[in-house]
């Protein structure tokens, strides 16, 4: 992948990543989370599970970011945005320039790229170096066709990888 090792934590799926994040970065009960709808199932769970509001940004019509609608809905608790790019359930890539401007803002962009080996779009991880606040994670379970060993990974900037390291199970 071209990533630091320091850059690079393993999780027992992608889902168990997701779900450090929530843990590590959101205070219950008082911070939100962004996501853009309709997109992965599990955001909105995660966030149920680990007491964080969940703002549900609409897409536009053919199903890209609105990033006006989300700059919209940023308050002073909301810590992150999460984006699925390929996007689950509808398939396709968000563009580059609404990503960067979201990247823009002073919140954690995390990108779930479980579908990235199908597209031809370029992997978020060519421009990791670029931003402190963004979080790619990828997954074994897809392309790979591995869903049952139970192995995602996410890339960051060191000082997120540690604070996730600081939670993770030393064993499982
Ligand atoms: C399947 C899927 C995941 C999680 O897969 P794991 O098996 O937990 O790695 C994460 N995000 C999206 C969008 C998925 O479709």
């Amino acid at each position: 992948k071209g990533v630091p090792s320091d850059q690079i934590l393993l999780g027992n799926g992608s889902d168990e990543i997701l779900d450090m994040i929530c843990r590590v970065f959101f205070e219950p009960g008082k911070e939100n989370m962004i996501i853009n709808t309709p997109t992965f199932g599990m955001f909105k769970v995660l966030s149920a599970i680990n007491a964080i509001e969940c703002k549900e940004v609409q897409m536009t019509a053919d199903f890209q970011l609105d990033v006006e609608a989300v700059k919209k809905n940023v308050d002073d608790n909301t810590k992150a945005v999460f984006i699925c790019s390929p996007n689950n359930p509808t398939g396709n890539s968000m563009n580059e320039a609404s990503v960067l401007e979201l990247l823009k803002l002073n919140l954690l962009v995390i990108i779930d790229e479980a579908y990235i080996d199908f597209s031809t779009s370029a992997s978020w991880l060519l421009r990791l170096k670029e931003f402190k606040n963004l979080v790619v994670s990828q997954t074994f379970s897809k392309a790979y066709g591995l869903a049952g060993i139970r192995l995602g990974a996410c890339y960051a900037h060191t000082e997120i990888i540690d604070l996730l390291k600081k939670v993770k199970m030393p064993y499982n």
